[in-house]
């Protein structure tokens, strides 16, 4: 099958209005809403090393789409629109059909529009996705604004897609498959969080990406994780690390002064928030059980001082 049949077939669905020129052309255009920023950013997906081979088509689109949209939350931006750049091994059609209605199906979930990309040959099948967001500006959520005494709180809960690419076929696979970006949330914390980060390669991580940005450290509380009751029934050092070195998470991390902290809670987020501790000012994660600092086991952990 030619490139220009499988772009027409499986990758020019109708963009809303506010696309001035899509796929079609050799450039998109789009118009920029005054005093906004550009926000944008690109992750890719190789098969085999950042999804299992035999992932199920449609789960490989969602979550092409899925990863960076979380990105574009994860500074409080609002997403608009995706390229994509597919490396294919062959045009296996019914592969095709299904990427392509999972990556529709989180672009129509979000009201994000896929307005070009690239489609090539490849021994390796590889997607990469450009996603593109718009922000106020000056209104971005950097990883670098923490402050001493601001909460630390994550979305959702975590360490489920890392449980369940040990445990295959359990329900949390969803989770794994599908992740969940957090966009409603992020732009709902514009003007309230100090810093942000999404959870890609476990929250000990990535929060220790905002501890070395921001100059401090944290104080977490390890009874505090907001767990899947299937983590819960876990030794407590399985739970903890899979909480926190497990990746693909995709929820959002992020500091708050305890005030804003309680406008959010007005504002409703349609996903729950956690507390899980606090910004100090000695640069390193200390954790603690019910007050006691605890010794942790973290395979995969990479201390950011
Ligand atoms: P060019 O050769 O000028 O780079 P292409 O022939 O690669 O253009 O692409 C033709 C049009 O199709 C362009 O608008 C491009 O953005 C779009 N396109 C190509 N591949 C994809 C894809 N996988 N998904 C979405 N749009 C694509
Ligand atoms: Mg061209």
């Amino acid at each position: 099958m030619a490139e220009f049949s499988i772009i027409e077939r499986y990758f020019n669905r109708r963009q809303n209005a506010s696309v001035d020129l899509g796929i079609g052309d050799d450039s998109a255009l789009l118009a920029a809403p005054p005093n906004h920023q550009l926000v944008i950013c690109t992750d890719t997906l190789v098969a085999g090393r950042h999804f299992p081979l035999d992932t199920a088509a449609h789960a490989v689109g969602w979550k092409s789409v899925a990863v960076n949209l979380s990105d574009i939350a994860a500074m409080g931006a609002k997403p608009h629109s995706i390229l994509l750049a597919l490396s294919l091994p062959d045009a296996d059609q019914a592969w095709l059909q299904g990427f392509s209605d999972g990556l529709y199906a989180c672009c129509d979930r979000y009201g994000v529009n896929l307005i070009g990309g690239d489609t090539t040959q490849s021994p390796h099948l590889s997607l990469s996705v450009t996603a593109l967001g718009w922000i106020e500006h000056g209104r971005a959520i950097a990883r670098s604004g923490a402050q001493v005494d601001d909460l630390i709180v994550v979305s959702g809960t975590v360490g489920d897609a890392a449980f369940a690419l040990q445990h295959l076929g359990h329900p949390l696979q969803q989770r794994l498959d599908y992740p969940t970006p957090r966009c409603e949330l992020g732009l709902l914390l514009q003007g309230l969080a100090s810093s942000m980060i999404d959870i890609s390669d476990g929250l000990a991580q990535d929060l220790g990406h905002i501890l070395k940005a921001s100059a401090k450290g944290a104080c977490l509380e390890l009874t505090q994780l907001p767990l899947d009751p299937a983590l819960q029934r876990l030794p407590e050092q399985q739970q903890w690390r899979y909480a926190l070195a497990g990746g693909d998470d995709y929820e959002l991390c992020f500091t708050i002064s305890p005030e804003h902290y309680q406008q959010l809670l007005q504002r409703q987020p349609n996903v729950q928030t956690t507390v899980i501790g606090q910004i100090i000012q000695t640069p390193t994660i200390i954790f603690n059980k019910n007050g006691q600092a605890q010794p942790l086991d973290l395979k995969g952990y990479q201390h950011f001082a």
